[in-house]
């Protein structure tokens, strides 16, 4: 074990689990200081759609650094930030007309929320409450953390944490139960809803049907409460379409994005608003702007490499790849399927996961086991509890993945 004074995140430092050093990555593939090859299976955590180290994004990020390299947001702006809102623009749901930038997908739903409650309180309603899906996650901070499950990940916090209403999660069919729950929250003036759009990541990468996001987001529309579609970990081609909210055909009023906006090389986020929120901003007053920045909001080398995302997915055969990837991993599950070890695989687009054994939660001592197994084995997965999941980049060759397929075989005999 390397001794060191690096607090990790997420990490017990004194189960004195090895904690490798990566020197290099390409693609799929990550390179470690001793010299082993490792297969990244979870894309670094969710971020690397197109593979580390892409030559587009790399080039894009050091041209713009030689150039500007950062500058303050409030009342200035750049051609980077320009280039990347007018791009969104033209690819996002038409009626998110405006792009706030940020920082990470945390900030992304904290601008989110502060937007929701600033737009009720400038159009003088009394409009507070936010409903949230049971198992949800969108975040470590505390606005995030209210608005996400609570349990292992928040405990210690929760004094700091503010009241929601939270609906069941739709497990099979409509979810006649979730949908009764929000209509009736939203029937009491809701002022929000927050949802990650057909996957839920973090709480187990649990999936539900595409009708039941189309007629949650009917019945907002019908109160008047503003849908909030997080799709930090759903966007960017994760579930198969850019947006997962296309497979329900909705748009949501306002959109976070993270995570694959820059490719997965820098911290970048933005919170696409539709215009009504925008204009419950704007005017003469100044106490009516929207008070949220952070020291690098709109960096300009993040936005360099989000704009070389966006020349990516124009130029590049990306829905082939995460087409490719999708019947890869559907042909691979369907194998895996019949192991005695492996409990209700599912799959939307790249994403593919099963449970093993019975449900602990994310602290079962199953998952650092896995992990090891699978680190041993030459495969970053991360195990959340006792939920395995599959989410590579989309440059991921199909020898690759089953390279990842038969190390999670071997690890499925072991633990079963
Ligand atoms: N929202 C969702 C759906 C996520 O999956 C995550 C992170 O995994 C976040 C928000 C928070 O993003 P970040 O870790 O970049 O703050």
């Amino acid at each position: 074990m390397t001794h060191s004074s690096i607090w990790h995140p997420f990490t017990q430092h004194g189960l004195g689990e090895p904690i490798p050093k990566v020197t290099h990555a390409e693609g799929a593939v990550l390179h470690t200081e001793d010299g082993a090859r490792v297969i990244d299976a979870i894309s670094s955590w969710w971020v690397t759609t197109h593979g580390h180290a892409h030559p587009k994004i790399a080039a894009a990020i050091a041209r713009q650094a030689a150039r500007l390299d950062q500058i303050i947001f409030a009342g200035w702006t750049h051609e980077p930030a320009e280039e990347l809102a007018a791009g969104l623009r033209a690819m996002m749901p038409s009626s998110l007309t405006r792009v706030f930038f940020s920082d990470s997908g945390s900030t992304s739903v904290e601008v989110a929320l502060k937007m929701a409650l600033g737009h009720w309180l400038h159009r003088g309603e009394e409009r507070h409450r936010i409903v949230v899906l049971d198992n949800g996650y969108h975040g470590d901070t505390i606005g995030t953390m209210s608005v996400g499950a609570r349990g292992a990940f928040n405990r210690a916090y929760e004094p700091l944490l503010f009241d929601v209403t939270s609906i069941p999660f739709p497990y099979a069919g409509v979810g006649q139960a979730a949908i009764d729950a929000l209509e009736a929250a939203c029937r009491d003036g809701a002022a929000a809803f927050i949802v990650e759009p057909l996957v839920l990541g973090a709480g187990g990468m649990l999936m539900y049907a595409a009708e039941t996001l189309a007629e949650m987001r009917r019945i907002c529309a019908v109160h008047g409460t503003l849908f909030i579609a997080d799709e930090v970990m759903t966007g960017w081609g994760r579930t198969g379409t850019l947006l997962a909210c296309e497979q329900a055909g909705i748009e949501p009023d306002i959109l976070c994005l993270s995570k694959g906006l820059t490719g997965g090389a820098l911290p970048l986020a933005v919170t696409m608003a539709s215009e009504p929120l925008y204009a419950a901003h704007y005017g003469t007053d100044r106490g009516q702007m929207f008070f949220h920045s952070s020291s690098y909001t709109a960096n300009p080398v993040a936005c360099a490499a989000a704009n070389a995302n966006l020349t990516i997915w124009r130029e590049e055969p990306v829905e082939q790849r995460i087409a490719n990837l999708a019947q890869w991993q559907a042909k691979r599950l369907g194998k895996l399927a019949s192991h005695h070890s492996v409990r209700d695989p599912r799959q939307l687009g790249t994403i593919a996961a099963f449970d093993v054994g019975a449900a602990e939660g994310y602290l079962s001592d199953l998952a650092p086991r896995m992990l090891a197994m699978f680190r041993e084995r030459g495969v970053l997965l991360r195990p959340l509890g006792n939920t395995v999941y599959v989410m590579p980049p989309y440059c991921i060759g199909e020898e690759e993945l089953d390279m990842i397929y038969d190390a999670v075989s071997e690890v499925m005999d072991l633990v079963g």
